[in-house]
Parts: C-alpha cells; sequence; structure tokens
C-alpha cells in the first residue's frame, strides 16, 4: 500500500491539518482507504509547533480483505480495509495530493512550512521514534523520504519531518479518536455542543478518555480555536466511537472520520541519567530537595534531586494540580513525568508518583531537664536546648514532637483534564497498563 503523509498546513488563524486529511480521502475516492487514516502526535517540546504538533498518514491501495466503516463524506459511508492487493506508483498519487494541501494550506502564513509525501516503501521506525522525543533535522527527514517514496517540501520544507514520522509509525500501543467537522458557514462562530450531553456521554462510554474536566467545569472534546473541527472523542477502542458521537448533542457535523492515534501513550517519554536534554520529556526518579516555593502568576517550583538537581515545576494553567507539588517535602521520593524546559532549565511536570512520603512533624514543646526537671530553653535552630536553672543541655531530638497528616498519599496524580497533553497517558490509561512505570 501507499503512504500518503502531510504535515504542517495549519496555522493559528485557522485550518487543521485532520481536515486536509478528510479533503484527501474525497480526492482519493477511486482509491481504498486501507486501516484507519492516523494521526500521530510528535514531540510536544518542539519550538515550531502551532499547536499539538501533529502529523497525519493515511494508507491507500486497492482493498482486499475485511472492510470496515471509517466515516462519514457528504453523507456517504466511507469504509477502510484490512489490506490491499496493489496501488499505483507514488508520482502519479503526488500531484493530486499537492493539488488538494495547496488549496487547503495555510501556506501564506510565515509559521507554516507544509510537505506532502507519497511513500510506497515505510520509513524505519527509528524516524518515528526520533521525532517523538527528539529534534530531527529537515536534511535527515529529506533523506529518509527520498528512500522511501516521492514528496513535496514547502517554504523551508520542515513538514516533511512530520510526513516521515507519521508513516513510520508502527503502533504498539495506540488509542482511537473520532473527529467530526463543522458545516463551511460555522467556521470561527462559536461552537454549539450541549455540556449536559457530554458529561452524559462519559458516563456512558467509560473506554472514552479526557471528554470533560470536572474540576473546572469545562468541556475538553471541542477545540477553543477558530479550526474546522466540532469535537473529538478519544478512547481505548473504535468500536462504540461513533455511538458515544451520536450522544453529544450539538450542531449537526459535516462530516466524521475515525483516527487511530498515539494520543495518551507517553510515548514521548524517555528513562533520563545524570542530565536531562533540552527539547525532550523525561521521567525522573528522585527525593524532593527542599521545600516547595510558590511564584509570581501561581506557579509552584520544587527542586528534584535525581542524580543531579533540577527544578520541577506545575505552573499556573496545570489548575489543582499545584496543589500536589505544594503538598511535597523536603525528603520525598517522586517518580516525575514532564517536559524539559530550557530557560531556565525545569521539568514541566505533566504527571507524578508519590513513591515514598517522609513523616510531617511539628514541635508541640520544649523538653524538661532531665537533671532538674524544669523546662528547657532553645538555643537556636537546630541547636538543641539549654537548662536555664542548672545549665544542662540536651539535643535537638529531645523537644517534644507531634505528627501531623500529610496531604498527600502514595500514588499518581495528573492534571485536571484540561491541562492535560495530547500525547501524555491520562492515568485512567496508566491504570490499564500494567507497571507501567516500575517502581525500580
Ligand atoms: P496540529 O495543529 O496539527 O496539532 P501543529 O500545528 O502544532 O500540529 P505543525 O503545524 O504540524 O504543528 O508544525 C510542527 C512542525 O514541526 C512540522 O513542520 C513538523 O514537521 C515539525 N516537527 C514535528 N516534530 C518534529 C521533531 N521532532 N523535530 C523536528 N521537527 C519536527
Amino acid at each position: 500500500m501507499l503512504h500518503l503523509a502531510f504535515d504542517d498546513t495549519d496555522s493559528l488563524k485557522g485550518m487543521c491539518t485532520t481536515f486536509l486529511a478528510t479533503e484527501m480521502i474525497r480526492e482519493f475516492s477511486d482509491l481504498d482507504l486501507i486501516g484507519y487514516p492516523r494521526l500521530v502526535r510528535l514531540n510536544p517540546n518542539v519550538p515550531w509547533k502551532t499547536r499539538g504538533n501533529g502529523a497525519l498518514c493515511l494508507r491507500l491501495g486497492r482493498g482486499v480483505g475485511g472492510k470496515f466503516k471509517v466515516g462519514e463524506l457528504e453523507g456517504r459511508d466511507i469504509f477502510a480495509w484490512t489490506g490491499s492487493k496493489d496501488h499505483p506508483p507514488p508520482e502519479e498519487i503526488l500531484p493530486r495530493a499537492a493539488a488538494v494541501l495547496e488549496k487547503w494550506a495555510e501556506i501564506e502564513d510565515v509559521l507554516t512550512n507544509p510537505a506532502v509525501a507519497v511513500f510506497d516503501c515505510k520509513p524505519p521506525p527509528s524516524m518515528y521514534w526520533k521525532a517523538v522525543r527528539d529534534i530531527v533535522p529537515i536534511a535527515e527527514a529529506r533523506e529518509a523520504a527520498k528512500m522511501a517514496g516521492a514528496f513535496r517540501a514547502y517554504k523551508n520544507g520542515r513538514g516533511i519531518v512530520g510526513c516521515v514520522a507519521a508513516a513510520a509509525w508502527r503502533p504498539q500501543d495506540r488509542t482511537y479518536e473520532i473527529l467530526t467537522y463543522r458545516q463551511r458557514a460555522r467556521w470561527g462562530t462559536e461552537r454549539d455542543i450541549d455540556s449536559e450531553s457530554v458529561i452524559e456521554m462519559d458516563g456512558r462510554f467509560p473506554e472514552t478518555f479526557n471528554n470533560y474536566d470536572t474540576l473546572n467545569r469545562k468541556v475538553t472534546i471541542a477545540p477553543r480555536s477558530s479550526c474546522p473541527i466540532l469535537f473529538g472523542i478519544r478512547a481505548e477502542r473504535p468500536d462504540r466511537l461513533e455511538r458515544a458521537m451520536r450522544t453529544i448533542r450539538s450542531e449537526t457535523p459535516d462530516r466524521w472520520f475515525i483516527f487511530e492515534t498515539n494520543q495518551g501513550t507517553d510515548e514521548h517519554l524517555v528513562k533520563a541519567g545524570k542530565s536531562v536534554k533540552r527539547h525532550t520529556s523525561v521521567i525522573l526518579r528522585g527525593l524532593v530537595a527542599g521545600p516547595p516555593t510558590v511564584h509570581l502568576g501561581g506557579h509552584v517550583i520544587f527542586p528534584l534531586n535525581s542524580g543531579g538537581r533540577i527544578d520541577c515545576a506545575a505552573y499556573e494553567p496545570s489548575k489543582q494540580f499545584r496543589r500536589v507539588a505544594r503538598a511535597l517535602m523536603a525528603g520525598d521520593e517522586v517518580v516525575v513525568c514532564g517536559s524539559v524546559r530550557d530557560e531556565p532549565k525545569t521539568i514541566n511536570v505533566e504527571k507524578i508518583r508519590v513513591v515514598k512520603l517522609v513523616e510531617s512533624k511539628v514541635k508541640v514543646a520544649n523538653p524538661s531537664c532531665p537533671s532538674c526537671g524544669k523546662r528547657m530553653k532553645s538555643i537556636g535552630r537546630g541547636a538543641g536546648f539549654r537548662c536555664l536553672a542548672c545549665r544542662t543541655k540536651a539535643p535537638a531530638t529531645a523537644g517534644v514532637w507531634k505528627r501531623t497528616e500529610r496531604q498527600l498519599k502514595i500514588g499518581w496524580y495528573e492534571p485536571p483534564v484540561s491541562a492535560r497533553r495530547h500525547i501524555s497517558m491520562p492515568l485512567k490509561r496508566l491504570g490499564l497498563k500494567e507497571n507501567a512505570y516500575p517502581s525500580k
């Protein structure tokens, strides 16, 4: 089969590369879709992403095997096949795909650098892993693209990185998202979605995730941008997504498709060694090295010792998650998942596991003198006690302490739904994965 991949077509003003995917499907109705369309999220820390750093790949050919419904377009059901018997040469497909891209992409926007590729060989899996975890030089992606088939890259050509990575993805873990699109006349206007129906859907379809932020009472299936998407529902499995979609009371969608994705998989995370590299996302295990501090804007920062010392931050947009960071104490053992921010070097915490909590205690009284029984006086912070009557000394540990209850429990914590990254694994999924981040 052919891999038709495209990326970097949208700007903050509009468009969405997944919408372009639906237009590509329309254009290539003379071919068959093989498998679900793919929406592949890449490194969330690349400096030049517009929003969620998503790239797209459609697999095309002449279908064989079983067929299943993947969407609706212009009132027609669209099917995909499980296999392909043959396909036209990439050179024949590329000019048609490029014409669709040129019609819809925001090419004039200074920040877009679109690319479209038609591969008859799959690029190596390493191209996916590097693009989801690190930075891929444009030249390296172009080389891989040349080996895999034909492509067209516009302006600085950066979009080819996403094309190669999306085509190179071989799902190990995967989730699905049904994306519905708005009628053209409504683009840019406020979305009409009944939030009660979102809450209802969330309850009725437990295999879906990240639908509604109960803490902040926010619908999280709809973007806030002016893009053509109406809403998207994510799930472990694709089989009930169409039903879940029909539970939502909203303006009538113009079209919809189910995408296979790497969203919610945590595939961007790597176990960090001694040093943490800029633009990457890491898993760090260590001890909290001092008390958390609250900074201007409400950000909470705590130092972590995990071989080296690094600051970890729960920023203001993570809302209630900051309570967790604030409740940490020096000596607590934690596993931190997050992206490396460059200046000043900080981990932007996406998820945290509290492994061990130190005891929290407050001094309630000075000790009684072991010689004369009088109440002793403190000599200074951590310096111990002295009896004013008989001059007897006692160590700091002689004070009378009372244990206080910690405001945290052992376990995982994550930001509320509206503050999560597309690629971060929600705890709802993490619970399904046995031994996700083993303790040793
Ligand atoms: P979307 O809005 O579709 O979710 P986005 O708009 O945030 O995604 P893009 O418009 O796709 O992001 O722009 C990201 C750009 O960065 C693309 O050109 C893509 O090829 C490139 N890119 C993605 N990942 C990497 C990487 N790891 N290294 C280098 N370039 C990358």
